[in-house]
């Protein structure tokens, strides 16, 4: 670390923070990342990437794109390769792994799913030595009084730490955007979506002897009404994943968990209307599962991703149910820009004063995107589930928005996400 140089404080070490802290250091930055955990970790659980992710990648740092490329899978038969998903209808009566591919959405690259704890030990790997401390759970954050001043970070231990700038990738919960919004702020807290999700892993071998290698090795869909039921190969094909979303009117139980225990026995009877395949898989699963609530932050959007010279990305700033399998994405997209910015030597040369201006680029430049994504998510979510008005199950309108929408994820091209908000860098400076 250069003393000399300000530094940026990054709170979280999920994949926000950690690839951010990432495309910090690649550029020459100051970074301390702080993590509330012992450790870094991610749960045993798949996470799909599409190209703009991957294009993403490339511009935090070509290392990122290689690593990435040692833990991702793809489709694993062939012909499937440019695969996002082949959908089905769930409802129906064919035998098991026999059901007839309504539509398919594909682009360039495919589906590239990583299994999340794999994902982020390869990251981990590139975060420079001693700039990282665990243990260290966010309280609040103090602005400073001047520019000359630093933010003061204080956390739950009773510690406190000084920045020049604050960056807060501490996730859905994220305690820099309650902070930033006020504690009692509607948005402060994530709302919960009505949808539910069954994750579960089953070994490849179990899989296809289940429903054949066609089905168990390349990522599918089943759509029904009030849920929907995907699988896709993760660890190199080793191991499929399983993620079965349910919508219930119900409240969730305990706002501040995200998860809760059930079984097998539970999917069975959320699941009780689909059809065989969907049944089979559900066997294979192990008796004791969890349930993950689905939370977004889709209610109450940020005005603005920055105070002054705290900022949040990722899910701090736009959380988004998964249903369009982008919100880690986009929070990669997050970090190429913002590292962009920070890195850009007008910025540099402003001091302070650039933190505060580069912020307020990002916010600018991201906000469009970022919560088109949420709310579009929930629709996707209820296309699947024929809850969508005017279009219910007629799968050739289901298929023809996914595909609309998909393609607005995936045709975001960093570069030039980038350029636009370098773009903006001379007039923010002289405001
Ligand atoms: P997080 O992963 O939540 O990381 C936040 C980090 O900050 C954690 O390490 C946490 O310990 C730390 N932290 C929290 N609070 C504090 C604090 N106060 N002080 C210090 N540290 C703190 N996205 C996709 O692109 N594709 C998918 O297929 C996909 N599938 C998904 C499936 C499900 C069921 C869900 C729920 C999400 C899915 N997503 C998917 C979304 C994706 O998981 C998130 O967008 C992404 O993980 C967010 O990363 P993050 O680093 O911003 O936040």
């Amino acid at each position: 670390m250069n003393p000399t140089q300000p530094v940026i404080a990054v709170v979280g070490g999920g994949i926000s923070g950690v690839i951010l802290t990432i495309a910090l250091t690649r550029r020459g930055l100051n970074v301390q990342l702080y993590e509330q955990a012992a450790k870094f970790g991610e749960i045993g659980a798949g996470v799909a990437f599409g190209p703009n992710a991957v294009r993403a990648m490339g511009v935090c740092s070509p290392d990122v794109t290689r690593a990435f490329e040692t833990v991702v899978t793809r489709n694993q038969s062939p012909e499937k390769q440019q695969v996002w998903f082949d959908f089905c209808d769930g409802f129906s009566d064919y035998p098991v792994g026999e059901e007839k591919v309504l539509f398919t959405l594909a682009n360039e690259m495919g589906v590239m799913s990583v299994h999340r704890a794999n994902f982020l030990d390869a990251m981990v790997k590139l975060v420079p030595d001693g700039i990282t401390q665990f243990n260290k759970r966010l309280e609040s954050i103090e602005e400073p009084d001047s520019l000359n001043d630093k933010v003061k970070i204080k956390f739950q231990d009773g510690t406190e730490a000084l920045a020049d700038a604050v960056i807060g990738c501490d996730g859905i919960k994220s305690r820099t955007r309650a902070w930033m919004l006020g504690q009692n702020h509607p948005g402060a807290k994530p709302v919960y979506t009505h949808k539910y999700a069954y994750r579960g892993l089953i070994p490849m071998e179990k899989a296809i002897e289940a429903l054949g290698e066609q089905n168990a090795k390349n990522a599918k869909m089943h759509l029904g009404r009030d849920g929907h039921f995907l699988t896709f190969p993760v660890q190199g094909g080793k191991t499929m994943n399983v993620v079965a979303f349910r919508t219930k009117s119900d409240p969730w139980p305990d706002q501040s968990r995200m998860t809760k225990p059930s079984t097998k026995e539970a999917a069975f009877a959320d699941f009780k209307d689909f059809g065989p395949t969907v049944q089979k898989i559900i066997e294979l699963l192990e008796p004791n599962l969890d349930i993950w609530g689905i939370f977004d932050t889709g209610d109450h959007p940020m005005a603005a991703y920055n105070k002054g010279r705290v900022c949040v990305v990722g899910d701090a700033a736009h959380a988004t149910s998964p249903h369009h399998g982008a919100g880690a994405g986009i929070c990669i997209e997050d970090s190429a820009v913002l590292a962009e910015l920070l890195a850009s030597p007008e910025i540099r040369a402003a001091g302070m004063r650039g933190f505060e201006a580069a912020f307020q680029i990002f916010s600018d430049c991201r906000k469009e995107r970022t919560q088109w994504l949420v709310q579009s998510s929930r629709r996707s979510g209820d296309l699947y589930e024929w809850r969508a008005k005017g279009v219910e199950d007629d799968f050739e309108k289901i298929g023809a928005e996914c595909k609309e929408r998909c393609e607005k994820i995936w045709d975001g091209q960093i570069e030039d996400m980038c350029h636009d908000a370098l773009s903006c860098v001379a007039t923010a400076l002289q405001r």
